[in-house]
């Protein structure tokens, strides 16, 4: 693999940050790697481990001579990175992010564009529930999908050195349409996560998650869902502040089904509940078919150390 890029700044430097920089050393992606966080905290952690070769204190600093900028911090917050760093970008540079939404993204960042500079958004479609720059791994992005979502008028060029560059981190990479991927990712990440934290608060109300009972038996059931839950508190929130129509779609949809269930649970409609577990049952194939999952017993969990999520 050779250099795509000569150098990348990192602004934001936790699990997908980390995991870019192990990715980009180990194909030699990039000719420097420059990172720089929020906190004095993260940016010492990140020194000591070396995961950039250089960390400096600012986001205007790290953009410097860049010619490819990634924003990886939440949602909610790329904005006011992307005016921090508008005045500092150099001419040709393309900007870029990791946020699980991206038409809320695109509107933050792209009025701070300058011209001459490129937006090409993008979405890793994968994660784990931990944070921060120690959490990142080089294989985190080995066979899953890269979203980028490029508008009308983004640079086919800027687009397709991205493109060679997520490939080059392992990922297998699409094109896609902003609002389809909101309203995509809202049914496949952001409605189940919220559906896994509320069943594990609707557990913490009953007063049972501490009892070690519900644990030890709960198998990979609930047990999944608290993994789900754990997922950083920040980065959700702001999934829901910025994808907040098209989940309320979903979860709409949710609900009626949910209820529909209910009705044939408490009236015994046995043939409405084995149609439906029966049309579930065929997605799960399809998803193992697709090579997104293992179809081992209890998910691989014995070899697998890292289970993925996708934010
Ligand atoms: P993370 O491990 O929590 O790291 C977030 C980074 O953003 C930290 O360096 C943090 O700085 C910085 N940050 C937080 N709030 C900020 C603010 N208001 N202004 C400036 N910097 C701020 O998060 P992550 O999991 O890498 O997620 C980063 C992005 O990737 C998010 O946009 C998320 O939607 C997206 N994503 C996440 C996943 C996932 O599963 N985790 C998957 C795909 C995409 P400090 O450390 O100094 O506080």
């Amino acid at each position: 693999m050779s250099v795509i890029y000569q150098r990348v700044a990192l602004i934001g430097l936790g699990l997908i940050a980390g995991s870019m920089a192990h990715a980009m050393r180990r194909g030699g992606l990039a000719g420097e790697i420059v990172g720089t966080a929020r906190s004095a905290e993260t940016r010492k952690i990140a020194a000591e481990i070396g995961l950039c070769d250089r960390i400096v204190d600012t986001a205007a600093e790290a953009v410097m001579g860049a010619d490819l900028v990634v924003l990886c911090v939440p949602p909610g917050a790329m904005g006011a990175v992307a005016a921090e760093i508008a005045p500092h970008l150099a001419q040709g540079a393309c900007v870029s992010d990791v946020g699980s939404v991206k038409r809320d993204v695109i509107s933050q960042v792209g009025p701070h564009i300058p011209a001459g500079v490129h937006f090409v958004p993008a979405h890793p479609l994968a994660g784990t529930e931990h944070s921060g720059p120690r959490a990142g791994f080089a294989e985190l992005f080995d066979n899953r999908y890269v979203l980028l979502t490029p508008e009308a008028d983004t640079d086919p060029a800027a687009t397709a050195k991205l493109r060679a560059f997520w490939e080059g981190c392992g990922a297998r990479v699409e094109e896609m349409d902003a609002d389809h991927h909101d309203l995509v990712l809202a049914v496949t990440s952001h409605t189940p996560h919220l559906i896994a934290y509320t069943m594990v608060g609707v557990a913490d109300d009953l007063r049972r998650v501490t009892d070690s009972e519900v644990i030890k038996y709960s198998a990979a059931g609930f047990r999944d869902f608290t993994r789900i839950a754990a997922s950083d508190p920040t980065m959700w929130r702001d999934v829901f502040l910025t994808n907040k129509e098209a989940t309320l779609e979903i979860l709409g949809r949710f609900t009626e089904e949910l209820f529909a269930l209910q009705r044939a649970i408490r009236r015994g409609d046995g043939e409405h509940l084995h149609a439906y577990f029966t049309r579930t049952r065929a997605i799960r194939r399809g998803i193992i078919e697709a090579g997104q999952d293992t179809d081992a017993p209890d998910f691989g969990r014995v070899k697998v150390k890292r289970e993925p999520t996708a934010g």
